[in-house]
């Protein structure tokens, strides 16, 4: 392969692993650039349910760090001691609205999410696999 046809897969490679809808800082946590922690085919999928979902969806939560998740805890918001987040493979995507929600469960379930939380202010969906399949409510 010479170094112009190397260049181009190259391009092709990154084509492929750009993101359509999401730019990495959305998945930040409090740690400024730390969304690149997310796992890429976490993001792959979330990017497909966005496509399908045809909606905006705005990230409340994306990567943590431990001391971050911690103080969520602390601060009485919905978040485990082995959350997903800390993987990189969970997201929460904000949504008051019913309309609004049904796109967005519809968007993850078409795009292959097996694991979705339905709180009265967001959507947590993520791929830990290490977790079984389910729908549930906080
Ligand atoms: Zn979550």
């Amino acid at each position: 392969m010479n170094l112009k046809t190397w260049r181009k897969s190259l391009n092709k490679v990154e084509q492929e692993m750009a993101l359509k809808h999401f730019k990495l800082s959305e998945f930040d946590s409090d740690v400024k650039g730390s969304g690149k922690n997310m796992k890429r085919d976490f993001l792959k999928k979330l990017d497909k349910a966005r496509d399908i979902a045809k909606i905006p969806f705005k990230i409340t939560s994306g990567f943590r760090t431990p001391q971050h998740n911690e103080r969520l805890r602390k601060q009485g918001y919905k978040a485990s001691a082995n959350s997903s987040h800390l993987k990189g493979c969970a997201a929460d995507i904000y949504c008051k609205d019913s309309g609004a929600r049904q796109k967005i469960v519809n968007g993850l379930i078409m795009a292959g999410f097996t694991r979705i939380g339905i709180a009265d202010s967001f959507i947590h969906c993520d791929t830990d696999k290490d977790k079984n399949d389910a729908i549930w409510l906080y």
